[in-house]
């Protein structure tokens, strides 16, 4: 089971819901918002060996972080996975959104100079501005799109410019979301939660949650749920490899 994007240090009961993680064999990409909050994220997995922390800066909070810009830098050459970055075209973060474009770019660039990183990357409302950060720096690293809620026409721009995406089961609950994951080549496409913001059945999402998109993806693809599996898991290996 995959969950590649979950705010593990967001939930009420972060140890707990690593300790149900690791009982459940799930792969969790466990994002950060802040780069001051990378170290105490990655310390609650020590010994979680499926469970990789990624180092933030999200475009709702990059007027106030913007100032941890210097502490990303510094984190980052130890770091192989990058997010929650990206930005948010919303209307009540349109005001900054001058700060956001400035860190996403200056994330994009150290990213760059560092060789390239795995990213998962947040677009909503902004997939085209997105996507603009991204053909401007090639060399940033492999971009992971996560809940991607964008046209079919920025998805197929997204996918002609080799991006990869994650869904869960909030973006396929929607009928736009299922029409989206459908054009989203089969060979780059992982499993998210996005708990504990995203919602199932009217409460926040657990990780493992992020596994009800598989018989969802099963039903999309036409394929058995095993096939899915495999295929998530052989996308996963494929991607992990990547920039090694
Ligand atoms: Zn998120």
């Amino acid at each position: 089971m995959i969950d590649f994007h979950a705010h593990l240090d967001l939930y009420p009961d972060p140890n707990t819901t690593v300790r149900e993680c690791v009982a459940r064999n799930i792969y969790v990409l466990s994002v950060t918002t802040t780069p001051s909050a990378w170290a105490g994220t990655a310390a609650l997995t020590t010994g979680a060996p499926r469970i990789r922390t990624a180092l933030g800066l999200h475009p709702q909070i990059a007027h106030e972080r913007k100032g941890e810009l210097p502490l990303f830098e510094q984190l980052l050459p130890r770091m192989r996975y990058v997010g929650e970055i990206g930005l948010d075209g919303g209307p009540e973060y349109r005001r900054h959104w001058p700060d956001q474009e400035q860190v996403f770019s200056r994330v994009l660039e150290l990213c760059a100079r560092a060789g390239g990183r795995i990213m998962t990357i947040h677009s909503r409302r902004a997939a085209t501005p997105v996507l603009d950060a991204l053909q401007a720096r090639p060399g940033a690293g492999i971009a992971i799109l996560h809940w991607f809620s964008g046209t079919q026409k920025e998805l197929s721009r997204a996918v002609d410019l080799g991006c990869w995406f994650s869904t869960g089961p909030a973006m396929l609950a929607g009928e736009k979301g299922r029409s989206l994951v459908m054009k989203m080549p089969r060979d780059r496409v992982l499993t998210e939660s996005d708990g504990p913001f995203a919602q199932v059945d009217g409460r926040a999402a657990w990780p493992w949650d992020a596994d009800r998109a598989v018989e969802t993806l099963a039903q999309i693809w036409s394929q058995p749920v095993n096939e899915v599996r495999r295929q998530l898991l052989d996308n996963l290996r494929r991607l992990t490899k990547s920039l090694a």
